[in-house]
């Protein structure tokens, strides 16, 4: 994959778009983007793949069956090293036995036929081989989850 300067917003907007054309029915996605944030070296396609693989599980994750209450959030951030992106979701969220598996190959939790569990790994992959960032997640049962994606801005110092 071609490692170019990207913008990341407009791969988080063009994102939202690929989900609300596969999905009639989504619950309230917000959307907190720092402008000031610079242009990201690495491949589009592929961090794009990352972020539907997110917001994808984060959709799954809150169902057909929500209320007004159900969000999708995903902010973009930065701080002097990283862009930071999060995808956070009040959906049922996951307890921790799940949590430390999932970035393994194959690892699903879903109905055969409706995850083949690569998702996450491939992501991660994407992530930390490919860019040189972090993806990490926190979730609490009941609460929610929440993926934090680090990507250095400045991939020469590496
Ligand atoms: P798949 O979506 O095909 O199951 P993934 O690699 O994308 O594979 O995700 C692996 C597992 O991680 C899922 O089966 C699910 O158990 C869990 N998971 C991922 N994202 C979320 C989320 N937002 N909320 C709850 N569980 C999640
Ligand atoms: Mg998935």
């Amino acid at each position: 994959q071609s490692q170019r300067p990207f913008d990341l917003a407009h791969v988080i907007r063009h994102g939202i778009e690929l989900l609300a054309a596969e999905r009639s029915h989504l619950p309230e996605i917000v959307l907190e983007l720092d402008a000031s944030l610079p242009q990201i070296h690495g491949s589009a396609a592929e961090i794009q793949q990352v972020l539907l693989n997110l917001i994808r599980n984060a959709a799954q994750a809150i169902g057909d069956d929500f209320d007004e209450t159900a969000y999708i959030k995903i902010q973009l951030a930065h701080d002097q090293n990283d862009a930071i992106l999060e995808v956070e979701d009040n959906g049922p969220g996951m307890p921790e036995e799940v949590a430390r598996h999932i970035f393994e190959p194959f690892f699903t939790t879903k109905d055969i036929g409706q995850g083949t569990g690569l998702g996450l790994s491939v992501s991660y992959f994407i992530v930390t081989e490919h860019h040189g960032g972090t993806i990490d997640v926190a979730s609490n049962p009941g609460e929610g989850t929440r993926f934090t994606i680090r990507l250095p801005k400045d991939r020469n110092r590496d």
